[in-house]
Protein backbone atom coordinates (compact mmCIF):
# COMPACT_ATOMS: atom_id res chain seq x y z
CA UNK A 1 0.00 0.00 0.00
CA UNK A 2 1.02 4.02 -0.41
CA UNK A 3 2.71 5.18 2.17
CA UNK A 4 3.96 2.06 3.97
CA UNK A 5 7.41 1.16 5.10
CA UNK A 6 9.41 -1.97 4.49
CA UNK A 7 12.66 -3.08 5.63
CA UNK A 8 13.77 -4.18 2.16
CA UNK A 9 12.61 -3.43 -1.42
CA UNK A 10 13.86 -4.90 -4.38
CA UNK A 11 13.48 -3.38 -8.14
CA UNK A 12 12.73 -6.52 -10.92
CA UNK A 13 12.64 -9.82 -10.41
CA UNK A 14 15.38 -10.99 -12.60
CA UNK A 15 18.38 -12.85 -11.64
CA UNK A 16 20.16 -10.71 -9.49
CA UNK A 17 16.74 -9.74 -7.57
CA UNK A 18 15.38 -13.19 -7.28
CA UNK A 19 19.14 -14.07 -5.51
CA UNK A 20 18.81 -11.54 -3.42
CA UNK A 21 14.85 -12.04 -2.19
CA UNK A 22 15.73 -15.66 -1.71
CA UNK A 23 18.99 -15.16 0.28
CA UNK A 24 17.39 -12.14 2.52
CA UNK A 25 14.53 -14.17 3.27
CA UNK A 26 15.95 -17.20 4.29
CA UNK A 27 17.72 -14.83 6.39
CA UNK A 28 14.58 -13.99 8.15
CA UNK A 29 14.31 -10.37 6.39
CA UNK A 30 11.19 -9.16 4.65
CA UNK A 31 11.43 -8.45 1.23
CA UNK A 32 9.62 -6.17 -0.77
CA UNK A 33 10.09 -6.85 -4.45
CA UNK A 34 8.87 -4.67 -7.56
CA UNK A 35 8.53 -5.25 -11.05
CA UNK A 36 6.93 -3.52 -13.84
CA UNK A 37 6.29 -6.11 -16.33
CA UNK A 38 3.26 -8.89 -15.71
CA UNK A 39 2.95 -11.79 -13.26
CA UNK A 40 2.80 -14.32 -16.41
CA UNK A 41 1.19 -17.08 -14.03
CA UNK A 42 -2.37 -17.03 -15.73
CA UNK A 43 -3.28 -18.49 -18.83
CA UNK A 44 -4.82 -16.79 -21.50
CA UNK A 45 -8.13 -17.54 -23.53
CA UNK A 46 -6.34 -20.43 -25.68
CA UNK A 47 -5.05 -21.91 -22.00
CA UNK A 48 -1.66 -20.95 -22.43
CA UNK A 49 0.26 -17.95 -20.73
CA UNK A 50 2.71 -17.62 -23.64
CA UNK A 51 2.30 -17.11 -27.28
CA UNK A 52 4.50 -19.19 -29.65
CA UNK A 53 7.28 -17.17 -31.61
CA UNK A 54 5.79 -18.04 -35.48
CA UNK A 55 2.15 -16.36 -33.87
CA UNK A 56 2.69 -13.72 -32.04
CA UNK A 57 0.18 -11.80 -30.29
CA UNK A 58 -0.34 -9.25 -27.82
CA UNK A 59 1.33 -11.13 -25.27
CA UNK A 60 4.85 -11.01 -27.32
CA UNK A 61 5.93 -7.64 -26.99
CA UNK A 62 6.03 -5.05 -24.36
CA UNK A 63 4.32 -1.55 -25.55
CA UNK A 64 4.72 -2.18 -29.27
CA UNK A 65 2.04 -2.16 -32.22
CA UNK A 66 4.12 -4.08 -34.36
CA UNK A 67 6.59 -6.85 -33.52
CA UNK A 68 10.17 -6.63 -33.99
CA UNK A 69 11.42 -10.07 -34.41
CA UNK A 70 15.29 -10.07 -34.00
CA UNK A 71 15.39 -11.84 -37.01
CA UNK A 72 13.14 -9.73 -39.02
CA UNK A 73 13.21 -11.04 -42.93
CA UNK A 74 13.13 -14.59 -44.04
CA UNK A 75 14.53 -14.86 -48.19
CA UNK A 76 14.37 -11.17 -48.07
CA UNK A 77 10.63 -10.81 -46.54
CA UNK A 78 9.77 -8.67 -43.51
CA UNK A 79 7.90 -11.09 -41.11
CA UNK A 80 6.84 -8.60 -38.94
CA UNK A 81 3.10 -7.94 -38.18
CA UNK A 82 1.07 -5.75 -36.37
CA UNK A 83 -0.12 -6.43 -32.59
CA UNK A 84 -2.29 -4.73 -29.81
CA UNK A 85 0.04 -2.64 -27.71
CA UNK A 86 0.23 -4.49 -24.20
CA UNK A 87 2.67 -5.33 -21.70
CA UNK A 88 4.27 -7.95 -23.27
CA UNK A 89 6.85 -10.27 -22.50
CA UNK A 90 9.55 -9.19 -24.50
CA UNK A 91 10.69 -5.34 -24.51
CA UNK A 92 12.98 -4.62 -27.68
CA UNK A 93 14.17 -1.18 -26.34
CA UNK A 94 15.25 1.65 -28.77
CA UNK A 95 18.86 3.33 -28.10
CA UNK A 96 20.26 4.95 -31.36
CA UNK A 97 22.44 2.38 -32.31
CA UNK A 98 20.98 -0.71 -30.92
CA UNK A 99 18.27 -2.44 -30.01
CA UNK A 100 18.63 -3.76 -26.66
CA UNK A 101 15.93 -6.99 -25.65
CA UNK A 102 14.99 -7.46 -21.89
CA UNK A 103 12.52 -10.09 -20.15
CA UNK A 104 9.39 -7.72 -18.79
CA UNK A 105 7.74 -9.30 -15.95
CA UNK A 106 8.27 -11.48 -12.87
CA UNK A 107 11.10 -13.13 -13.38
CA UNK A 108 12.96 -10.75 -15.94
CA UNK A 109 15.33 -12.13 -18.69
CA UNK A 110 14.64 -15.89 -17.67
CA UNK A 111 11.26 -15.73 -18.85
CA UNK A 112 12.68 -15.40 -22.79
CA UNK A 113 16.24 -16.49 -22.74
CA UNK A 114 17.18 -19.65 -23.96
CA UNK A 115 18.36 -20.97 -20.47
CA UNK A 116 22.25 -21.39 -21.80
CA UNK A 117 23.78 -21.60 -18.32
CA UNK A 118 27.59 -21.21 -19.02
CA UNK A 119 30.24 -20.82 -16.89
CA UNK A 120 33.04 -18.93 -18.19
CA UNK A 121 36.57 -20.56 -18.96
CA UNK A 122 38.42 -20.04 -15.47
CA UNK A 123 41.54 -18.57 -17.65
CA UNK A 124 39.14 -16.24 -19.22
CA UNK A 125 37.27 -14.73 -16.01
CA UNK A 126 39.76 -12.35 -14.77
CA UNK A 127 38.80 -10.72 -18.11
CA UNK A 128 35.04 -10.47 -16.61
CA UNK A 129 35.90 -9.53 -13.43
CA UNK A 130 39.02 -8.60 -12.57
CA UNK A 131 38.44 -7.07 -9.26
CA UNK A 132 36.49 -10.74 -7.53
CA UNK A 133 38.41 -13.65 -6.74
CA UNK A 134 38.28 -16.48 -9.12
CA UNK A 135 39.11 -18.94 -6.33
CA UNK A 136 36.12 -18.30 -4.65
CA UNK A 137 34.06 -18.03 -7.64
CA UNK A 138 34.74 -21.06 -8.64
CA UNK A 139 34.49 -23.04 -5.67
CA UNK A 140 31.46 -21.52 -4.24
CA UNK A 141 29.79 -19.56 -6.32
CA UNK A 142 29.54 -20.73 -9.69
CA UNK A 143 28.35 -23.78 -8.12
CA UNK A 144 25.62 -22.44 -5.91
CA UNK A 145 24.38 -20.94 -8.85
CA UNK A 146 24.21 -23.34 -11.28
CA UNK A 147 22.48 -25.96 -8.73
CA UNK A 148 19.84 -22.54 -8.03
CA UNK A 149 19.03 -22.37 -11.57
CA UNK A 150 18.65 -26.05 -11.97
CA UNK A 151 21.30 -26.17 -14.61
CA UNK A 152 21.54 -29.59 -16.85
CA UNK A 153 23.17 -31.23 -19.95
CA UNK A 154 21.51 -32.83 -23.06
CA UNK A 155 22.10 -37.09 -22.84
CA UNK A 156 24.44 -37.53 -25.19
CA UNK A 157 22.80 -40.62 -26.77
CA UNK A 158 19.81 -38.51 -27.27
CA UNK A 159 21.45 -35.74 -28.80
CA UNK A 160 23.15 -38.12 -31.14
CA UNK A 161 19.85 -39.56 -32.21
CA UNK A 162 16.87 -37.22 -32.40
CA UNK A 163 15.50 -35.19 -35.48
CA UNK A 164 15.45 -32.20 -33.07
CA UNK A 165 19.23 -31.48 -32.70
CA UNK A 166 20.22 -32.19 -36.71
CA UNK A 167 21.06 -28.91 -36.70
CA UNK A 168 23.22 -28.60 -34.34
CA UNK A 169 24.94 -31.80 -35.76
CA UNK A 170 24.79 -30.33 -38.78
CA UNK A 171 26.61 -27.35 -37.03
CA UNK A 172 28.96 -29.29 -35.08
CA UNK A 173 30.05 -31.27 -37.99
CA UNK A 174 31.20 -27.84 -40.17
CA UNK A 175 33.23 -26.65 -36.86
CA UNK A 176 35.46 -29.78 -36.49
CA UNK A 177 36.15 -29.53 -39.93
CA UNK A 178 37.26 -26.63 -40.12
CA UNK A 179 39.46 -27.55 -36.55
CA UNK A 180 37.52 -25.27 -34.13
CA UNK A 181 36.49 -26.84 -30.57
CA UNK A 182 32.84 -27.60 -30.33
CA UNK A 183 31.63 -27.65 -26.89
CA UNK A 184 28.08 -28.88 -25.52
CA UNK A 185 26.12 -26.12 -23.37
CA UNK A 186 24.40 -27.11 -20.40
CA UNK A 187 20.93 -25.11 -20.37
CA UNK A 188 18.05 -24.24 -17.17
CA UNK A 189 15.80 -26.30 -19.35
CA UNK A 190 14.37 -29.80 -18.41
CA UNK A 191 15.97 -32.26 -20.61
CA UNK A 192 14.13 -35.06 -19.00
CA UNK A 193 10.92 -33.01 -20.01
CA UNK A 194 12.08 -32.44 -24.09
CA UNK A 195 12.74 -36.18 -24.60
CA UNK A 196 9.33 -36.61 -23.56
CA UNK A 197 7.80 -34.06 -25.63
CA UNK A 198 10.26 -35.81 -28.65
CA UNK A 199 8.10 -39.13 -27.12
CA UNK A 200 5.07 -37.05 -27.43
CA UNK A 201 4.03 -37.70 -24.10
CA UNK A 202 3.67 -34.04 -22.70
CA UNK A 203 2.67 -31.13 -24.31
CA UNK A 204 5.25 -29.29 -26.16
CA UNK A 205 7.46 -26.41 -25.69
CA UNK A 206 10.95 -26.14 -27.15
CA UNK A 207 9.66 -28.76 -29.54
CA UNK A 208 6.75 -26.75 -30.32
CA UNK A 209 8.63 -23.02 -31.31
CA UNK A 210 8.07 -21.52 -27.75
CA UNK A 211 11.39 -19.20 -27.02
CA UNK A 212 11.13 -15.46 -27.27
CA UNK A 213 7.84 -15.00 -26.17
CA UNK A 214 8.07 -17.48 -23.37
CA UNK A 215 7.96 -21.21 -23.14
CA UNK A 216 4.82 -22.69 -21.85
CA UNK A 217 6.75 -26.08 -20.19
CA UNK A 218 9.86 -27.17 -19.59
CA UNK A 219 11.83 -24.09 -18.77
CA UNK A 220 13.11 -23.51 -15.32
CA UNK A 221 12.80 -19.84 -15.33
CA UNK A 222 13.16 -18.21 -12.31
CA UNK A 223 9.35 -18.25 -11.59
CA UNK A 224 9.95 -22.28 -11.12
CA UNK A 225 13.19 -21.55 -9.12
CA UNK A 226 14.73 -18.84 -7.16
CA UNK A 227 11.29 -17.25 -6.88
CA UNK A 228 8.93 -20.10 -5.93
CA UNK A 229 11.67 -21.03 -3.39
CA UNK A 230 11.61 -16.95 -1.87
CA UNK A 231 8.10 -17.11 -1.99
CA UNK A 232 8.08 -20.35 -0.01
CA UNK A 233 9.65 -18.27 2.58
CA UNK A 234 6.61 -16.86 3.33
CA UNK A 235 8.36 -13.55 4.04
CA UNK A 236 8.64 -11.67 0.04
CA UNK A 237 5.87 -9.92 -1.32
CA UNK A 238 5.87 -9.80 -5.55
CA UNK A 239 3.97 -6.62 -7.17
CA UNK A 240 4.07 -6.44 -10.54
CA UNK A 241 2.75 -4.07 -12.98
CA UNK A 242 4.66 -1.09 -11.30
CA UNK A 243 7.51 0.27 -12.58
CA UNK A 244 10.20 2.25 -10.08
CA UNK A 245 10.59 6.08 -11.36
CA UNK A 246 12.85 7.59 -8.07
CA UNK A 247 14.62 6.65 -4.72
CA UNK A 248 15.85 9.48 -2.83
CA UNK A 249 16.35 9.80 1.00
CA UNK A 250 13.53 10.05 3.32
CA UNK A 251 13.18 12.74 5.74
CA UNK A 252 13.28 10.00 8.68
CA UNK A 253 16.08 7.81 7.54
CA UNK A 254 16.03 4.86 4.42
CA UNK A 255 14.48 6.12 0.90
CA UNK A 256 11.48 6.98 -0.23
CA UNK A 257 10.66 5.18 -3.35
CA UNK A 258 7.83 6.51 -6.22
CA UNK A 259 6.30 4.31 -8.53
CA UNK A 260 3.58 3.89 -10.92
CA UNK A 261 1.13 1.31 -11.56
CA UNK A 262 0.63 0.54 -15.03
CA UNK A 263 -2.43 -1.07 -16.88
CA UNK A 264 -1.89 -4.00 -20.00
CA UNK A 265 -1.95 -0.77 -22.17
CA UNK A 266 0.89 0.65 -20.21
CA UNK A 267 -1.36 3.53 -19.18
CA UNK A 268 -0.45 5.09 -15.30
CA UNK A 269 -3.09 4.29 -13.18
CA UNK A 270 -1.67 5.07 -9.88
CA UNK A 271 1.20 6.50 -8.59
CA UNK A 272 2.88 5.42 -4.82
CA UNK A 273 5.31 5.93 -2.27
CA UNK A 274 6.96 4.19 -0.02
CA UNK A 275 9.71 4.12 2.54
CA UNK A 276 12.18 1.54 2.37
CA UNK A 277 15.03 1.08 4.73
CA UNK A 278 17.40 -0.72 1.94
CA UNK A 279 17.34 -0.96 -2.01
CA UNK A 280 18.66 -3.10 -3.98
CA UNK A 281 18.71 -2.27 -8.04
CA UNK A 282 18.11 -5.42 -9.91
CA UNK A 283 16.26 -3.35 -12.80
CA UNK A 284 18.63 -5.04 -15.41
CA UNK A 285 21.70 -3.42 -16.69
CA UNK A 286 19.42 -1.04 -18.94
CA UNK A 287 17.21 -0.68 -16.12
CA UNK A 288 19.22 0.12 -13.28
CA UNK A 289 21.69 2.18 -15.68
CA UNK A 290 18.59 4.38 -16.40
CA UNK A 291 17.59 4.89 -13.07
CA UNK A 292 20.42 5.46 -11.72
CA UNK A 293 21.91 8.10 -13.88
CA UNK A 294 18.77 9.71 -14.17
CA UNK A 295 18.56 9.97 -10.07
CA UNK A 296 22.18 11.06 -9.76
CA UNK A 297 21.68 13.82 -13.04
CA UNK A 298 18.33 15.09 -11.54
CA UNK A 299 19.63 15.33 -7.49
CA UNK A 300 17.51 12.84 -6.42
CA UNK A 301 20.66 10.77 -5.02
CA UNK A 302 22.88 13.50 -5.47
CA UNK A 303 26.03 11.27 -4.21
CA UNK A 304 26.19 8.71 -6.91
CA UNK A 305 29.55 8.65 -8.52
CA UNK A 306 30.70 9.92 -12.10
CA UNK A 307 31.07 5.98 -12.65
CA UNK A 308 27.27 5.69 -12.72
CA UNK A 309 26.13 4.95 -16.45
CA UNK A 310 29.58 4.33 -18.12
CA UNK A 311 30.69 0.92 -19.14
CA UNK A 312 28.72 -0.57 -20.45
CA UNK A 313 28.54 -3.47 -23.71
CA UNK A 314 26.34 -5.40 -25.55
CA UNK A 315 28.69 -8.74 -25.15
CA UNK A 316 30.05 -8.82 -28.29
CA UNK A 317 26.81 -10.31 -29.48
CA UNK A 318 26.45 -10.38 -33.54
CA UNK A 319 24.21 -13.17 -35.74
CA UNK A 320 24.65 -14.53 -38.95
CA UNK A 321 23.43 -17.55 -40.65
CA UNK A 322 25.32 -19.62 -43.78
CA UNK A 323 23.32 -21.25 -46.43
CA UNK A 324 24.46 -25.10 -46.55
CA UNK A 325 24.35 -27.31 -49.44
CA UNK A 326 21.20 -29.63 -50.29
CA UNK A 327 22.89 -32.58 -49.18
CA UNK A 328 23.21 -30.87 -45.13
CA UNK A 329 19.31 -30.36 -44.71
CA UNK A 330 19.27 -28.82 -41.12
CA UNK A 331 15.98 -30.34 -40.48
CA UNK A 332 12.28 -29.26 -40.29
CA UNK A 333 12.31 -30.12 -36.83
CA UNK A 334 13.98 -27.87 -34.46
CA UNK A 335 14.35 -27.80 -30.89
CA UNK A 336 14.22 -24.03 -29.83
CA UNK A 337 16.73 -24.59 -26.86
CA UNK A 338 20.23 -24.05 -27.95
CA UNK A 339 22.86 -27.09 -26.62
CA UNK A 340 25.77 -26.40 -28.22
CA UNK A 341 28.68 -23.78 -29.32
CA UNK A 342 32.00 -23.47 -31.28
CA UNK A 343 34.70 -22.38 -28.95
CA UNK A 344 37.34 -20.02 -30.77
CA UNK A 345 37.75 -17.53 -28.09
CA UNK A 346 41.36 -18.20 -27.55
CA UNK A 347 42.25 -17.40 -31.14
CA UNK A 348 39.69 -15.52 -32.72
CA UNK A 349 37.56 -13.75 -29.61
CA UNK A 350 34.69 -15.40 -30.96
CA UNK A 351 32.07 -18.19 -29.00
CA UNK A 352 29.31 -18.95 -31.19
CA UNK A 353 26.28 -20.97 -30.16
CA UNK A 354 24.66 -22.63 -32.74
CA UNK A 355 21.48 -21.43 -32.75
CA UNK A 356 17.88 -22.76 -34.18
CA UNK A 357 15.80 -21.38 -37.24
CA UNK A 358 12.68 -23.23 -35.81
CA UNK A 359 10.45 -22.23 -38.80
CA UNK A 360 8.44 -25.66 -39.60
CA UNK A 361 10.17 -26.00 -43.11
CA UNK A 362 13.88 -26.74 -44.21
CA UNK A 363 15.72 -23.82 -44.60
CA UNK A 364 19.06 -25.45 -45.40
CA UNK A 365 20.25 -23.17 -42.78
CA UNK A 366 23.16 -22.80 -40.07
CA UNK A 367 21.90 -19.82 -37.48
CA UNK A 368 24.35 -18.67 -34.97
CA UNK A 369 24.36 -16.19 -32.11
CA UNK A 370 28.67 -15.14 -31.45
CA UNK A 371 29.42 -13.66 -28.42
CA UNK A 372 32.80 -11.88 -29.01
CA UNK A 373 35.66 -10.31 -27.06
CA UNK A 374 34.14 -6.48 -28.58
CA UNK A 375 36.37 -3.38 -26.70
CA UNK A 376 33.68 -0.74 -27.14
CA UNK A 377 31.99 0.47 -23.94
CA UNK A 378 29.32 3.04 -24.28
CA UNK A 379 27.51 5.44 -22.01
CA UNK A 380 24.22 6.42 -20.50
CA UNK A 381 23.67 9.84 -19.97
CA UNK A 382 20.54 11.91 -18.86
CA UNK A 383 18.74 14.34 -21.71
CA UNK A 384 17.16 17.02 -19.85
CA UNK A 385 15.51 18.49 -22.87
CA UNK A 386 13.82 14.78 -23.34
CA UNK A 387 13.54 13.66 -20.05
CA UNK A 388 14.94 10.58 -20.90
CA UNK A 389 18.16 7.97 -20.48
CA UNK A 390 20.32 7.98 -23.74
CA UNK A 391 23.27 5.32 -24.63
CA UNK A 392 25.71 6.53 -26.94
CA UNK A 393 26.26 2.87 -28.41
CA UNK A 394 26.93 3.29 -32.33
CA UNK A 395 25.91 0.56 -34.79
CA UNK A 396 29.62 0.73 -36.43
CA UNK A 397 31.18 -0.27 -32.94
CA UNK A 398 30.02 -3.86 -33.67
CA UNK A 399 32.55 -3.96 -36.61
CA UNK A 400 35.34 -5.68 -34.20
CA UNK A 401 32.64 -8.47 -33.65
CA UNK A 402 31.72 -8.98 -37.24
CA UNK A 403 35.66 -9.41 -37.91
CA UNK A 404 35.41 -11.89 -34.41
CA UNK A 405 32.77 -13.52 -35.51
CA UNK A 406 33.94 -14.41 -39.35
CA UNK A 407 37.11 -16.20 -37.79
CA UNK A 408 34.86 -19.04 -37.49
CA UNK A 409 32.41 -18.70 -40.26
CA UNK A 410 35.04 -17.41 -42.84
CA UNK A 411 36.83 -20.72 -42.10
CA UNK A 412 33.99 -22.89 -42.33
CA UNK A 413 32.86 -21.64 -45.68
CA UNK A 414 35.83 -22.02 -46.94
CA UNK A 415 35.93 -26.00 -46.16
CA UNK A 416 32.29 -26.33 -46.85
CA UNK A 417 32.27 -24.29 -49.91
CA UNK A 418 29.60 -22.26 -48.75
CA UNK A 419 27.99 -19.01 -48.20
CA UNK A 420 26.93 -16.45 -45.96
CA UNK A 421 23.22 -16.01 -46.02
CA UNK A 422 22.01 -12.52 -46.72
CA UNK A 423 18.41 -13.05 -46.79
CA UNK A 424 18.32 -13.13 -42.72
CA UNK A 425 17.93 -9.41 -41.59
CA UNK A 426 17.36 -7.58 -44.52
CA UNK A 427 17.77 -7.98 -48.08
CA UNK A 428 21.44 -8.77 -48.99
CA UNK A 429 22.41 -8.27 -45.36
CA UNK A 430 25.11 -10.83 -43.77
CA UNK A 431 24.99 -9.78 -40.37
CA UNK A 432 22.83 -9.18 -37.26
CA UNK A 433 24.50 -6.13 -35.58
CA UNK A 434 21.64 -3.73 -34.96
CA UNK A 435 21.14 -5.65 -31.09
CA UNK A 436 21.89 -7.58 -28.49
CA UNK A 437 20.39 -10.25 -26.09
CA UNK A 438 23.18 -9.44 -23.50
CA UNK A 439 23.12 -6.14 -21.68
CA UNK A 440 26.25 -5.56 -18.93
CA UNK A 441 27.19 -3.00 -17.18
CA UNK A 442 26.54 0.73 -16.57
CA UNK A 443 27.10 0.27 -12.67
CA UNK A 444 30.02 -1.54 -12.59
CA UNK A 445 31.52 -3.15 -9.72
CA UNK A 446 34.33 -1.70 -7.67
CA UNK A 447 34.08 1.79 -10.00
CA UNK A 448 30.20 2.89 -9.84
CA UNK A 449 29.65 0.36 -6.64
CA UNK A 450 32.35 -0.80 -4.08
CA UNK A 451 33.37 -4.28 -4.18
CA UNK A 452 29.75 -5.81 -2.94
CA UNK A 453 27.92 -3.54 -4.88
CA UNK A 454 27.16 -0.79 -2.33
CA UNK A 455 26.62 2.68 -3.84
CA UNK A 456 29.08 5.10 -2.15
CA UNK A 457 27.69 8.32 -0.40
CA UNK A 458 24.17 6.53 -0.11
CA UNK A 459 24.14 3.66 2.33
CA UNK A 460 21.73 1.50 2.02
CA UNK A 461 21.43 1.17 -1.69
CA UNK A 462 23.12 -1.71 -3.62
CA UNK A 463 23.70 -2.72 -7.03
CA UNK A 464 22.76 -6.78 -7.49
CA UNK A 465 22.39 -6.78 -11.28
CA UNK A 466 24.27 -7.97 -14.63
CA UNK A 467 25.03 -3.61 -13.99
CA UNK A 468 27.38 -4.69 -12.23
CA UNK A 469 29.63 -6.77 -14.87
CA UNK A 470 31.74 -4.71 -17.31
CA UNK A 471 30.21 -5.29 -20.94
CA UNK A 472 30.87 -8.58 -21.40
CA UNK A 473 31.62 -12.39 -19.90
CA UNK A 474 32.70 -13.77 -22.44
CA UNK A 475 29.65 -16.61 -22.69
CA UNK A 476 25.93 -16.14 -22.11
CA UNK A 477 26.13 -14.35 -18.90
CA UNK A 478 22.82 -15.59 -16.71
CA UNK A 479 25.28 -17.87 -15.05
CA UNK A 480 27.58 -14.92 -13.73
CA UNK A 481 24.93 -12.14 -13.19
CA UNK A 482 23.48 -15.04 -10.67
CA UNK A 483 27.04 -16.07 -9.12
CA UNK A 484 27.83 -12.51 -8.67
CA UNK A 485 24.68 -12.04 -7.06
CA UNK A 486 25.40 -15.17 -4.63
CA UNK A 487 28.95 -13.90 -3.48
CA UNK A 488 27.53 -10.30 -2.73
CA UNK A 489 24.64 -10.88 -1.07
CA UNK A 490 26.63 -14.04 1.14
CA UNK A 491 28.95 -11.07 1.79
CA UNK A 492 26.26 -8.40 2.97
CA UNK A 493 24.07 -10.23 4.82
CA UNK A 494 26.82 -10.81 8.01
CA UNK A 495 28.36 -6.99 7.66
CA UNK A 496 25.07 -5.13 6.62
CA UNK A 497 21.79 -7.14 7.53
P1 LIG B 1 16.80 -8.92 -15.89
O1 LIG B 1 16.69 -10.39 -15.98
O2 LIG B 1 16.71 -8.12 -17.14
O3 LIG B 1 15.69 -8.43 -14.86
C1 LIG B 1 15.42 -7.08 -14.63
C2 LIG B 1 13.94 -6.92 -14.29
O4 LIG B 1 13.71 -5.62 -13.79
C3 LIG B 1 13.01 -7.10 -15.48
O5 LIG B 1 12.00 -8.03 -15.17
C4 LIG B 1 12.45 -5.70 -15.72
O6 LIG B 1 11.12 -5.71 -16.24
C5 LIG B 1 12.50 -5.11 -14.33
N1 LIG B 1 12.59 -3.64 -14.31
C6 LIG B 1 13.38 -2.84 -15.07
N2 LIG B 1 13.22 -1.55 -14.76
C7 LIG B 1 12.31 -1.51 -13.76
C8 LIG B 1 11.72 -0.45 -13.00
N3 LIG B 1 12.08 0.84 -13.20
N4 LIG B 1 10.79 -0.76 -12.07
C9 LIG B 1 10.44 -2.06 -11.85
N5 LIG B 1 10.97 -3.10 -12.53
C10 LIG B 1 11.90 -2.83 -13.47
N6 LIG B 1 21.59 -15.24 -21.12
C11 LIG B 1 22.18 -16.44 -20.96
O7 LIG B 1 23.05 -16.58 -20.10
N7 LIG B 1 21.81 -17.51 -21.73
C12 LIG B 1 20.89 -17.40 -22.73
O8 LIG B 1 20.57 -18.40 -23.40
C13 LIG B 1 20.29 -16.13 -22.96
N8 LIG B 1 19.40 -15.93 -23.98
C14 LIG B 1 18.76 -14.72 -24.09
C15 LIG B 1 17.76 -14.57 -25.06
C16 LIG B 1 17.05 -13.38 -25.12
C17 LIG B 1 15.99 -13.21 -26.18
C18 LIG B 1 17.30 -12.34 -24.20
C19 LIG B 1 16.52 -11.05 -24.21
C20 LIG B 1 18.29 -12.49 -23.23
C21 LIG B 1 19.03 -13.67 -23.18
N9 LIG B 1 20.02 -13.85 -22.21
C22 LIG B 1 20.65 -15.07 -22.08
C23 LIG B 1 20.42 -12.76 -21.31
C24 LIG B 1 19.86 -12.89 -19.89
O9 LIG B 1 18.48 -13.17 -19.92
C25 LIG B 1 20.13 -11.58 -19.13
O10 LIG B 1 21.53 -11.39 -19.10
C26 LIG B 1 19.59 -11.60 -17.70
O11 LIG B 1 18.21 -11.80 -17.67
C27 LIG B 1 19.94 -10.32 -16.96
O12 LIG B 1 19.64 -10.51 -15.59
P2 LIG B 1 19.43 -9.28 -14.62
O13 LIG B 1 19.15 -9.82 -13.27
O14 LIG B 1 20.60 -8.36 -14.77
O15 LIG B 1 18.17 -8.47 -15.18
Amino acid sequence: ASGARVPVLVIGTGYGGAVAALRLAEAGIPVHMVEMGMAWDTPGPDGKVFCGTLQPDHRSYWLRTRTKAPLNYFIGFPIDRDIPRYTGVLDAEEFAGITVYQGRGVGGGSLVNGGMAVTPRRENFASVLPTVNAEEMYSVYYPRANAGLGVGAVDPAWFESTPWYQYARVGRKHAQRSGFPFVFVSDVYDWDYMEAEAAGTVPKSALAGEILYGNNHGKRSLQRTYLARAAATGRVAVTPLHKVTSVAPASGGGYTVLMEQLDTTGAVVATKALTADRVFFAAGSVGTSKLLVKLKATGALPRLNDEVGRGWGDNGNVMCGRANHMWDPTGTRQSTIPCAGIDNWAAGGAFAEVAPLPTGIETYASFYLSITANPHRARFTWNAAAGRVDLDWQTAWKQPSITMARSIFDKINSTEGTIYRTDLFGAYKIWGDHLTYHPLGGAVLDRATDNLGRLPGHPGLYVIDGSLIPGNTTVNPLVTITALAERNIAKLLPTDF
